[in-house]
């Protein structure tokens, strides 16, 4: 099977991991602040901080942001669920925009027009989650400026997008959000074989999601309450999770983080070997905004038929080819539906639903599988 997506794991990896596993610290040691660093250096943000998955970090994102009772947090539709759930999880109300019907990115105009919707209702929602599909990045500079406008935050659910810029900022910057999310799950552009990380340049979310991501409890006497107990004493201050990543994921998170360059390169080229021999096929390619870098993290396609898609999607894993479609809309989802949702919501998020196929696309790739993929696509379509 050619899988959609899939981890290139190095001997240099291998000998990180174990170099941690013969040190001291599995858990809590120096390789986690040290990937911290890094990554928020490779994307040009002052903070970083490492939680044990995208989830995870979403959730810290929004609680920091101080979503709760009583708040909405909207995202798009064309997304993993975790994206919306994280609002959910801070006992948040969670509603849908619409997404741009080329790119399957939230789209800026149906989010003005909503806007202009909520704030007539006085439920503007707290926060936005604009989600980098396929690592192509939204219209940020045009999302921020109606985030701003309504004294709204905004997050970057970049879990598809490290290694790639915007209006040449790398992606995590957040120069036009508050706090960016990247997930480390092996089909993601780097692993730390799970885990996730959120940057931003604000050191008070920094600190909140710190603090939250153990317990919420702070080790530093100059932080605390109580600071003469004794040097035995930490001191809860609030209600935390076990949200940490261990040194042996930070170890592979770091060494992973080396190629980076060199995997966003090989998926640009990958890509693009699949836009010039498939060109003539009766489909449009989900495309990167011009003069932007993606990360590439999945090939996807819009079929100008959609009737098409369901006997190709079956006739190219009967070929033992693992195409894949991202994403069944999320408030479709039945446990969405429960909440109310309707089918209909958002009009171009199903289109492009209906549309989409995700072909195999990962950095160790070789060219007798892509020429499989692509002699298949061309059998099936022409
Ligand atoms: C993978 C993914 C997540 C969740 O990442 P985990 O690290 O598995 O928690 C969230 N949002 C999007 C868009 C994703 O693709």
């Amino acid at each position: 099977m050619i899988p959609y997506g899939r981890q290139s794991i190095s001997q240099g990896d291998i000998d990180a991991v174990t170099r941690v596993l013969n040190s001291p610290w599995l858990t809590q040691g120096p390789v986690v602040p040290q990937f911290e660093t890094s990554v928020a250096a490779a994307c040009g943000a002052e903070y970083a901080v490492a939680c044990n998955s995208a989830t995870s970090a979403l959730h810290l994102a929004c609680l920091a942001l101080g979503v709760g009772p009583g708040d909405w947090v909207w995202t798009s539709p064309i997304t993993f669920v975790a994206s919306a759930n994280c609002g959910l999880y801070c006992g948040a109300q969670v509603d849908f925009v619409d997404v741009d019907p080329a790119s399957g990115n939230l789209c800026p105009l149906a989010l003005a027009d909503k806007l202009v919707e909520a704030a007539k209702t006085g439920t503007l929602p707290k926060v936005i989650i604009a989600v980098h599909l396929c690592g192509h990045s939204c219209d940020m500079q045009a999302l921020a400026h109606l985030t701003r406008r309504y004294g709204i935050s905004l997050i970057e659910d970049a879990s598809h997008g490290i290694g790639g810029h915007y209006k040449q900022q790398a992606i995590g910057s957040c120069y036009y959000s508050d706090i960016t999310v990247f997930s480390f799950h092996p089909v993601k552009i780097i692993t730390a074989a799970e885990n996730g990380m959120a940057t931003t340049n604000n050191a008070a979310l920094a600190k909140t999601m710190s603090q939250l991501r153990s317990h919420g409890i702070t080790k530093l006497s100059d932080e605390m309450n109580r600071p003469d107990e004794g040097d035995w004493y930490y001191e809860q201050q609030a209600l935390g999770f076990n949200y940490r990543m261990t040194e042996l994921q930070g170890a592979l998170g770091l060494s992973q983080l080396e190629r980076l360059t060199e995997f966003v390169q090989q998926r640009n080229a990958l890509a693009e070997v699949y836009h010039q021999r498939l060109s003539q096929l009766p489909l449009q390619w989900v495309d990167p905004l011009a003069g932007s870098v993606s990360a590439r993290h999945l090939q996807m396609l819009r079929l100008d038929d959609p009737t098409l898609r369901r006997a190709l999607f079956d006739r190219l894993r009967g070929q033992d080819i693992q195409v894949h479609v991202h994403y069944y809309p999320v408030y479709l989802q039945p446990y969405y539906q429960q909440l109310g949702f309707m089918p209909g919501h958002c009009p171009n998020s199903e289109d492009f639903y209906r549309r989409i196929l995700t072909l195999p696309l990962f950095p160790d790739m070789t060219t007798s599988q892509q020429n499989w993929v692509c002699e298949a696509l061309e059998a099936a379509l022409i």
